[in-house]
């Protein structure tokens, strides 16, 4: 399975049928699972033996799935979350609690935003957001002896800043502390940012991985290459007296973070997939290397031409040889980056609305990189909680328009916008 190439992985990872097994990966549609005595259910318990034994903390149709995009993303490990919210909000949580804190990217997605701004400080986490083009010197002069991790989107939602991964990585291990990353819009087939030195990676699986709009779900991925032992992180390297005095780091080796968010945070929080909804994203999974190679082709040809159009006032896209961020996607994303667009047309706030009612095929719809075109006004949605000065340091102008380009015919969606972008500056 090591020598496959992505695009066969995302196929063939994870579910190996055995003679006479489904040829298809099955739903595991139980919550719990018999053992013969009840000694072998406590040797689980003890995690002396594997197994399953309760969905909440394992399920064989969730752990296939976690195989794959473990392989995916180049990772020891993954684990499965009820959404891309549980997925931030664990990763973090795992290693980062009451009176530490953690540095984090200004242009991040609006709701992780609100997560790490609001709640995450009300349960004792300090934030210092910095901004998405920080250099080595910023980040180092953001970190506090109390930092316990660096947070950032590898290409940001609806911004598309796309970050420096090794200069967010190089500061973060300098502080000796790991990087994440949110890789939700490039996915695993656009960039590995594991190959960049990020530690932790997390994604929305709602978004490309599933691709087809049926299920909310997130995944933490564990790259396995952090070491945990530098006397900052005592909950993996010292006694978990709630869990049998387990040491993570001892019993675990390079999976201690995913087998502690499983053990801990899974079996405290219970924000784990539904196995219909591991086996929707696994339908989705296969046709990722397909997907993006489209989305990706089409998304360019639609920012060419919008910036190509005299009623359109600026285009961000980082395929685009006059984005801020094309010598970074150069390096990150060589094979492309997403479908998303990002653009402003000219008369601002009442030109945005005009055109996104005038669409014709693409969906007005909160909802991002789904294979149907759709398109959002972040400042009025996703966004709206944010204040202006926010919104100007996640990178998100007012009359921002984030079109998720599909992987319908070309020439099919570059009508809907053209006749769309006409009525919205008559
Ligand atoms: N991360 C990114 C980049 C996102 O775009 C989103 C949602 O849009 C999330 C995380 C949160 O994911 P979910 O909506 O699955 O909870």
């Amino acid at each position: 399975m090591k020598d496959w190439k992505r695009d066969t992985l995302c196929i063939h990872a994870g579910y190996t049928p055995q003679n006479g097994q489904p040829r298809v990966m099955p739903i595991v549609q139980s919550t719990t699972y018999t053992y013969e005595s009840s000694q072998e259910m406590g040797d689980l318990f003890d995690l002396k033996a594997e197994g399953f034994f309760y969905t909440r903390l394992g399920n064989p149709t969730l752990d296939h799935v976690e195989q794959k995009i473990a392989a995916l993303e180049g990772g020891v490990g993954a684990m499965l979350t009820s959404s891309g919210q549980a997925a931030s909000l664990m990763a973090v949580l795992n290693i980062c609690t009451a009176g530490q804190h953690m540095v984090c990217s200004s242009a991040i997605y609006g709701g992780t935003f609100n997560l790490f701004y609001k709640t995450l400080k009300e349960m004792g986490v300090d934030v210092t957001f910095v901004p998405p083009t920080s250099t080595i010197e910023d980040l180092r002069a953001a970190m506090q002896e109390n930092t316990r991790c660096v947070f950032a989107e590898t290409l940001s939602n609806p911004a598309l800043v796309v970050t420096d991964l090794e200069a967010f990585a190089k500061a973060a291990h300098e502080q000796g502390v790991p990087l994440i990353v949110d890789n939700t819009f490039p996915t695993p087939m656009n960039c590995r940012p594991i190959d960049f030195g990020a530690d932790i990676v997390i994604h929305s699986t709602t978004k490309y991985m599933d691709g087809h709009a049926v299920q909310v779900g997130g995944v933490i991925v564990d790259s396995g290459k952090f070491n945990w032992e530098n006397g900052k992180f005592p909950s993996l390297t010292e006694p978990d007296e709630s869990y049998h005095g387990v040491v993570y780091t001892k019993q675990f080796g390079a999976a201690a973070y995913i087998a502690k968010a499983r053990c801990h945070l899974m079996r405290d929080l219970g924000a784990q997939a539904a196995p219909m909804n591991a086996f929707l994203l696994n339908l989705g999974l296969e046709t990722l290397a397909l997907r993006m190679e489209r989305h990706c082709a089409n998304a360019q040809k639609v920012a060419e031409y919008l910036q190509a159009d005299p009623n359109i006032s600026w285009v961000n896209y980082p395929g685009l040889p006059q984005s801020p961020y094309y010598e970074l996607a150069k390096k990150y994303l060589p094979q492309g980056s997403c479908g998303v667009v990002a653009f402003g047309i000219k008369g601002g706030r009442d030109a945005a609305r005009k055109f996104m009612d005038s669409l014709e095929m693409a969906s007005v719809v909160t909802h991002v990189a789904d294979l149907r075109t759709c398109v959002l006004h972040p400042a009025s949605t996703t966004h709206r909680q944010l204040s202006e000065q926010q919104l100007k340091e996640a990178g998100v102008p007012a009359d921002l328009i984030r079109l998720s380009v599909g992987i319908e015919n070309p020439a099919d969606i570059l009508k809907d916008l053209s006749q769309a972008i006409e009525k919205a500056v008559q």
